[in-house]
């Protein structure tokens, strides 16, 4: 069974679809939240999203914060912009199905989250540290993170180990081995200075992880940010993959 394993489009039409037709058949997907803020087309997004069949879709911190009804303080300047514009422009169908979208999801040996398995919504794995800290927080023998936008793998072999941070290349098959945290990649925003959208597909039964990056028509969708009145920094980024 392949799954497609998606993260952080932030409203990337665009890459969205380049991804899609980039990862040719798979059995399901599996997207690990934040399908808008940043980007231009939140709702394509959605409804892109909402349409798959074999889906499992987890809630982001800008899904949630996009709702209404949150205080901001952890969001940047362009972000809490780019959070306003979402509430202004989502559709009242889009923002009720984000809405329902749950926090944490286990599935075999995998636990689902967008940020991390203690704060599901909130917090960021960027160093072996951050994962150390989280692995008591999950059951499985394996947790799916995004949030950060960086593509990385986090093993702990048992219990106090160290943790070991790895970095899969595109294109080469990783053997997963128990107990690993690991991340995708983002589809619409990469922060690893590749503008390539990034993700991933899983094999899930023999536990094989392997990361790709397509190119897509970014200029496009900076021009779609600058037209919606988005932050200009929110079209730079897209460009240096930051
Ligand atoms: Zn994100």
């Amino acid at each position: 069974m392949k799954i497609l394993v998606i993260s952080d489009i932030h409203g990337n039409y665009l890459a969205l679809e380049a991804v899609l037709a980039d990862a040719g058949t798979y059995d399901a997907v599996w997207c690990l939240g934040d399908l808008v803020g940043y980007g231009p087309q939140p709702n394509e997004c959605v409804e892109r999203i909402r349409g798959m069949s074999n889906l499992i879709c987890l809630l982001g911190n800008h899904d949630a914060a996009s709702l209404g009804g949150l205080d901001l303080e952890d969001f940047n300047n362009e972000a809490m912009q780019s959070v306003q514009w979402m509430m202004d422009h989502l559709s009242e169908e889009n923002k009720a199905y984000l809405g329902n979208l749950p926090e944490k999801y286990h599935y075999n040996a995998f636990t689902l989250v967008h940020g991390s398995p203690r704060y599901p919504i909130w917090e960021y794995i960027l160093n072996t540290e951050d994962a150390r800290r989280n692995f008591p927080f999950f059951t499985t023998r394996y947790c799916l993170v995004g949030h950060s936008h960086v593509p990385c793998l986090f093993q702990q072999r048992k219990k106090g180990d160290p943790v070991h941070m790895e970095i899969p290349q595109t294109g080469i098959p990783v053997q997963l081995k128990p107990r690993s945290i690991i991340n995708p990649g983002s589809v619409g925003q990469p922060r690893d200075h590749n503008p390539g959208a990034c993700y991933a597909t899983l094999d899930l039964e023999q536990y094989i992880w392997e990361l790709h990056r397509v190119s897509y028509n970014y200029q496009q969708v900076q021009k779609l940010i600058v037209e919606a009145g988005l932050p200009i920094r929110n079209a730079a980024r897209l460009e240096g993959g930051w």
